[in-house]
């Protein structure tokens, strides 16, 4: 099939998502062929480094034999059983390994991100109505808090708690209403203000509101340490400590989203180990699979799951998707933590982070500020005028052999964790071109 017949019946058939359609007349999709590695090839053979990891899933590179040989091996046993009445090893295996990894013991699955948002809020809305049906008289909590500038997904319960403009404000007259706590993301800092006393100010702005709202309050839902679709917003880890604490102490649940940064980006497996503290929930997707396969978790404690225990069909939680629990994308599940566990992956992205880290200071020398890491995401804000930035560095990247995917004024890398030397040499280099060239 011809790259023009590709693009045509593409455009006639399949509705792109976050994207206005119409752009494309100008700025043509790319058809890609095949993936290997920390590359993309399209259809006429010319190669993308994917410096975004495809959206932040890929973690272990494109066409990656061990996860693909689990799911083969999957595939020739049982593709997929309904979750309800019916279970099996991949699930089983699955949730003991992530209950050791968060802490939380109780799993429940779906197949993308909003998903597990979604799940978590009404869990913990649920949670506190079984528990005021015990208690009559114990006031209403179900209302959700989030941070300034968050992201938690596209449904409609998920943008309800979402702050990022673009996305929400023509839903608005849909969306379930929630307030934002002001955000610790220490771009926002005073002059001089370090970021743990940024974070620390913030905190203290979370207790005033939680103070006088905690008795309607179910939940507040965070992203730990990374702000990723606000254009990897970061903040220090003592805002997590205080926000446990406050949400201990005024009986609010903590939810942690850590779909985008969980599976070792930020350093640690999860962000919430930074922070020395376990949410009552944690929501878990993007990363998951190693990028193979759609599938998400909330995890939560022994206390949540308990208050839904009962005779009383309708005090459980009757939430499902056709998908839940699929052996395959459970399977490239075990694969991807298998590869954890053998590998040291996070001793060793510790060292990349650093090389990653050192190769970035030559873009010190474009008109750039806030240069920033955690783990494996990297990031820099470029000072321009124009409001076409973010299209164009694009453009003039992917001219280049490389994918990045800049947020607003907001450049950054997050890359597979199995990028190699010359290729975080190459994604810097041709990074420094396209900025250079679009400011
Ligand atoms: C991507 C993302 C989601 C939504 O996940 P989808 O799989 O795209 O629905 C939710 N929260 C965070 C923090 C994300 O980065």
């Amino acid at each position: 099939m011809s790259n023009q017949n590709i693009l045509n019946r593409s455009m006639q058939s399949v509705w792109h998502p976050c994207t206005q359609m119409k752009q494309h007349e100008q700025f043509p999709l790319i058809p890609i062929k095949k993936g290997d590695g920390a590359w993309l090839y399209d259809a006429e053979g010319k190669r993308y480094l994917d410096a975004v990891s495809s959206w932040w899933v890929n973690l272990f590179g494109h066409n990656n034999p061990r996860i693909k040989d689990a799911i083969k091996q999957q595939l020739d046993t049982l593709e997929h059983v309904m979750l309800a009445g019916f279970t099996h090893e991949p699930v089983i295996e699955l949730s003991e390994k992530l209950s050791k990894l968060t802490g939380l013991g109780h799993a429940f699955y779906a197949s993308d991100g909003a998903s597990a948002t979604e799940i978590a809020l009404k869990m913990s809305f649920h949670y506190w109505r079984n528990l005021r049906s015990e208690t009559p008289g114990k006031t209403n909590k179900t209302k959700f808090i989030s941070l300034q500038n968050s992201y938690h997904g596209e449904t409609l319960g998920a943008l309800g708690v979402t702050d990022v403009a673009i996305f929400k404000d023509t839903y608005a007259p849909l969306l379930t209403q929630s307030a934002q706590m002001p955000t610790p993301d220490f771009r926002l800092a005073e002059a001089g203000e370090s970021a743990e006393a940024f974070a620390m100010r913030c905190a203290d702005a979370l207790e005033l509101y939680v103070t006088k709202h905690h008795h309607e309050l179910a939940a507040f839902i965070i992203e730990p340490l990374v702000q990723c679709a606000a254009g990897m917003g970061m903040y220090h880890p003592a805002y997590l400590r205080r926000a446990r604490e406050i949400c201990t102490q005024y009986e609010v649940h903590l939810i942690a989203d850590e779909i985008a940064v969980g599976f070792g980006r930020t350093g640690t497996m999860f962000a919430c180990e930074q922070g020395d503290i376990c949410p009552d929930f944690i929501c878990l997707s993007k990363g998951i699979t190693g990028g193979y396969l759609p599938l998400s978790a909330v995890l939560t404690t022994d206390k949540v799951y308990q208050a839904f225990y009962d005779e009383n069909t309708v005090r459980g939680f009757l939430h499902s998707h056709s998908y839940t629990g699929n052996p395959l994308a459970c399977s490239a599940a075990l694969a991807t933590l298998a590869i954890f566990e053998s590998d040291d992956v996070l001793q060793n992205n510790r060292e990349k982070s650093a090389v990653i880290q050192a190769e970035m200071q030559v873009l010190t020398n474009l008109p750039i500020e806030h240069m920033r890491h955690q783990g494996m995401i990297f990031a820099f804000d470029v000072v321009t005028q124009s409001a076409q930035f973010s299209k164009q560095c694009y453009q003039a990247a992917m001219q280049q052999g490389l994918l990045l995917r800049p947020i607003g004024n907001t450049v950054y890398f997050m890359p597979p964790y199995t990028i190699s030397e010359a290729e975080i040499d190459f994604m810097v280099n041709a990074t420094f071109d396209a900025v250079k060239s679009t400011v």
